[in-house]
């Protein structure tokens, strides 16, 4: 991905700041309420706008699971994700990357292959804990 705009406005430096800080794949809509305790006249409409560029500029990941609302990552290098289908929360996976994968792939079909993505679905420890 390459880095074209490099310019920071405060709103983008701040929303970029929130997600570095967690590890909770947050909504934009957890990104919004926190970015309005720094910023109060921040719109919704100003943050996916935000997010959008900072995903074109290679900073952030956009994780969407088919119909359901995005969540956003501030980690941007590939890494896998464990999704609990109880309670809908986004874990990152801490594994290394299967490359071999790609190799696989291209030599099966003779396409060059410039990544993949990999997500893990089940119920977390939290939720098995709750049965
Ligand atoms: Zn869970
Ligand atoms: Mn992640």
């Amino acid at each position: 991905m390459t880095k074209k705009n490099t310019r920071m406005t405060k709103q983008k430096r701040i929303i970029l700041q929130i997600l570095k800080n967690t590890d909770s794949h947050p909504t934009a809509d957890y990104i919004y309420q926190e970015a309005r305790k720094v910023l109060p006249d921040i719109s919704l409409g100003t943050v996916y706008r935000n997010l959008r560029v900072l995903r074109e500029q290679g900073e952030i990941l956009e994780l969407s699971y088919g119909s359901t609302f995005s969540r956003y990552d501030g980690n941007p290098s590939n890494h896998y994700h464990f999704v609990c289908t109880k309670c809908g929360k986004v874990q990152d996976v801490d594994i290394v990357l299967k490359t071999k994968l790609e190799e696989e792939v291209r030599e099966k079909m003779g396409v060059d292959v410039e990544g993949h993505r990999l997500e893990f679905y089940g119920v977390c420890n939290d939720c098995k804990v709750k049965n």
